[in-house]
C-alpha cells in the first residue's frame, strides 16, 4: 500500500453504472485513501431501516434523486465523524455531490478549511457499454463491493469473495429505472463539470470501455498530481 506524497480530495464523477465503485475499489487498495459512497451510505441505512432508510427506499427505486437538504445532511454528518474537514487530509468521494445545490453547499462546508476539492475526475463510458453492465452487476451491501457476472465474477458464484455473504442485485438496475437514472444524472450532475472548472485545473476526463482501461490511466494521474511519499 503506498501513500500519495500532497492531500488528494477527490470527486469521482459519471454516469450510474460507469463503474466509480470498481475504481473507488482499486484506488483504495493501491493508495490507502479513505472514500465516502452516497450511494453504499443510502443502501446500507435502506438495510438497517432507518428513517433515511425509508425515505431512500422509495426514491432510489424509481431511480430519482433525494432531496438536497436530505443527501446533505447525511453526508455532512458523515464527513464530521470521519474528521476529514482539514486540508491536510486525503479522501474521495463517490456519488456526492451530483447537483449543483450540493455542490455549493459542500464548498461551503470544505472552503472554510481550506479543504476545497482539488481533483475532479469525470468517467465516460459509452451508453450501450453501460447498459449490458447494469444487467449483469452484483453488489456486496455491506462493503459496496461490485461483482460483474462477465467480467468480474466472484470466486464463488452468488457470494462476496472477503465476507462470504450474500450478493444481490440492485433494484434500481432495472432498464426503465436505469434510464430514469441516466436522464437524472444528465440533467442534474453534467453541469457540475462547469462548476468545477470555474475553480481551477481540477476536472479530469477519462474515457473507456472499461474499468481496466480506465484504472491504469487513473493511477496514473493521481500520482502525477499528488506524487508518492517516500
Ligand atoms: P453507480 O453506483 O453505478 O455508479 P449511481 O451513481 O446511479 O450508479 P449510486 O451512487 O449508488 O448509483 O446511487 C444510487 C441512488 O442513490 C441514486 O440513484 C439516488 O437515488 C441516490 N443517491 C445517491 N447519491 C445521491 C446524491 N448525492 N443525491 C441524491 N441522491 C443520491
Ligand atoms: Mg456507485
Amino acid at each position: 500500500m503506498q501513500k500519495l506524497a500532497r492531500p488528494a480530495r477527490m470527486l469521482l464523477l459519471g454516469p450510474p453504472g460507469a463503474g466509480k465503485g470498481t475504481q473507488t475499489s482499486r484506488l483504495l487498495k493501491k493508495f490507502d485513501i479513505p472514500a465516502l459512497s452516497s450511494g453504499d451510505i443510502l443502501r446500507q441505512q435502506i438495510a438497517e431501516k432507518t428513517d433515511v432508510g425509508k425515505t431512500a427506499a422509495d426514491i432510489i427505486k424509481q431511480g430519482k434523486l433525494l432531496p438536497d437538504t436530505v443527501m446533505t445532511a447525511v453526508i455532512s454528518a458523515e464527513l464530521a465523524t470521519r474528521h476529514w474537514l482539514a486540508a491536510t487530509k486525503t479522501w474521495l468521494l463517490d456519488g456526492f455531490p451530483r447537483t449543483q445545490p450540493q455542490a455549493e453547499l459542500l464548498d461551503g462546508i470544505l472552503h472554510p478549511s481550506l479543504a476545497g476539492l482539488n481533483f475532479v475526475v469525470e468517467l465516460q463510458v459509452p451508453f450501450e457499454v453501460i447498459l449490458d453492465r447494469i444487467a449483469n452487476r452484483l453488489v456486496h451491501v455491506p462493503s459496496g463491493r461490485v461483482y460483474n457476472l462477465t467480467y468480474n465474477p466472484p470466486k464463488v458464484p452468488g457470494v462476496d469473495d472477503v465476507t462470504g455473504e450474500p450478493l444481490t442485485r440492485r433494484p434500481d438496475d432495472d432498464p426503465e429505472i436505469f434510464r430514469t437514472r441516466l436522464e437524472e444524472y444528465q440533467k442534474l450532475t453534467t453541469p457540475l463539470i462547469e462548476h468545477y472548472r470555474k475553480q481551477g485545473d481540477l476536472v479530469w476526463s477519462v474515457a473507456g470501455d472499461t474499468s481496466d482501461i480506465i484504472y491504469p490511466q487513473l493511477e496514473k494521474e493521481v500520482i502525477r498530481r499528488f506524487g508518492i511519499a517516500p
